[in-house]
């Protein structure tokens, strides 16, 4: 028999493609056509704007609009309600006059994964699940691990063996069991998804990933409050699997679909991707409806590094609907943003934060944002997970002798 769950305010998980409804059990495609499934909620009309500022700091205080019945169920390690500065230094620099950072470094694992990871991890709780784990290009390995970690629960990294050492110490450190696969992200999930389901493991981001992303609306939920229930005119967020922009959007549809602001037909959603691998950008170009996926990413962005991104026909029917933009930077392009951000704002960003910031110039530069828009850039990681990016074009450093004259000699 099956036991009936708890649902909360989740009235089911419903396919994205033909619509067929399920109740929201282990399952994560439709059993008709294959297609992703979406949490739909039943929302109360007593969901009001001035409550949330009221809760706690922490995306927790969307609590109503997230997929857990039971409170007691939240694993939770404080992520979210991160800082939405106003840019005005880099704003000065590249010509805009409302330029606005989310700064998404600021987690507790130093990336937005806490979202989405915190909220499967939390999922999995609720259901039971005796462990969970993840595909990761790196930050949701130690966001998984650090949720499990708090929730008592085992958990596997399946990730590519090439992502930065820094990342897989700290998914080590919160006693992660990682496999270190030899080849792409794509064989890393290929791998991930096949163990979980004979394992009966909870992969966040596979067999979890109606649940996960719903984690990611909250990127949406937090900015629109933190500028006072306005709606911002253009997002510019970086794009691996496509699953943080989807889930951008569904939030604001959704504050929508609450009464909770206005419009959201002026919303522009820009998708920004690194150049070594940019499968998204490629078919926006060509007008094309199909991504044609990336055999062998090459960037230094190894966070965005998904050649064949699960969401990413999603992806374009976003920027079709958004009025939206796809735009590429090189390594060289993302080096400059990581420095400009930090030189400008004092937020050190990895590469992913580097494509935002690039982008950004891009698209100003050929005219295609105009300065006084209320622009939202979203830095999704930290810049101390991944230093070897940059360590090549920073000044090399010599050791000096404690020697007034000598080191007074270097300072000009
Ligand atoms: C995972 C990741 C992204 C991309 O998110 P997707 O949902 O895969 O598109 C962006 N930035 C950082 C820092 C990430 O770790
Ligand atoms: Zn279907």
């Amino acid at each position: 028999m099956v036991v009936k769950e708890k649902m909360g305010n989740i009235q089911c998980v419903k396919c994205r493609e033909c619509g067929k409804e399920y109740e929201p059990q282990f399952r994560y495609i439709c059993e008709d056509c294959f297609g992703p499934l979406d949490v739909k909620y039943t929302f109360h009309s007593n969901i009001k704007k001035d409550v949330f500022n009221l809760r706690e700091k922490t995306y927790w205080r969307y609590f109503e609009l997230l997929p857990i019945a039971d409170k007691n169920n939240i694993v939770s390690l404080n992520a979210g309600l991160t800082p939405l500065q106003e840019a005005d230094r880099l704003g000065k620099k590249l010509g805009f006059q409302n330029l606005f950072i989310k700064n998404d470094s600021m987690n507790p694992t130093f990336s937005f994964k806490d979202r989405p990871a915190g909220v499967a991890v939390s999922r999995a709780k609720e259901t039971k699940l005796k462990a969970v784990g993840c595909a990761s290009t790196g930050n949701l390995a130690s966001a998984t691990a650090a949720h499990a970690a708090k929730a008592e629960l085992p958990c596997y990294i399946f990730a590519p063996s090439d992502i930065e050492h820094v990342k897989i110490a700290q998914a080590l450190a919160y006693d992660a069991e990682f496999v270190a696969v030899d080849g792409t992200y794509d064989d890393a999930n290929r791998v991930a998804s096949i163990i979980g389901d004979s394992k009966g493991i909870g992969i966040v981001n596979i067999n979890m990933r109606p649940y996960y992303v719903e984690g990611s609306k909250t990127l949406a939920f937090e900015i629109v409050e933190q500028l006072n229930w306005k709606v911002p005119d253009s997002l510019i967020i970086p794009v691996g699997s496509g699953a943080m922009l989807n889930a951008i959007c569904k939030g604001f549809e959704e504050l929508h679909e609450l009464g909770l602001i206005d419009s959201i037909a002026n919303l522009r959603i820009i998708a920004a991707q690194p150049h070594g691998c940019a499968p998204i950008v490629e078919a926006f170009r060509n007008g094309s409806d199909q991504v044609i996926p990336v055999e062998r990413p090459k960037t230094i962005a190894k966070s965005l590094a998904i050649g064949d991104p699960g969401d990413g026909s999603y992806v374009l029917k976003r920027l079709k609907q958004y009025d939206g933009i796809a735009e590429e930077a090189t390594d060289e392009e993302i080096i400059k943003g990581i420095l400009s951000l930090a030189r400008t704002e004092g937020v050190f960003t990895e590469p992913a934060g580097g494509v935002t910031i690039a982008v950004l110039q891009k698209l100003m530069e050929e005219g295609k944002i105009d300065k006084d828009e209320t622009v939202v850039c979203y830095i999704t990681g930290n810049g101390l997970k991944s230093t070897e990016a940059i360590m090549n074009t920073l000044p090399k450093i010599n050791a000096v002798k404690p020697d007034i004259r000598l080191v007074s000699a270097l300072i000009s």
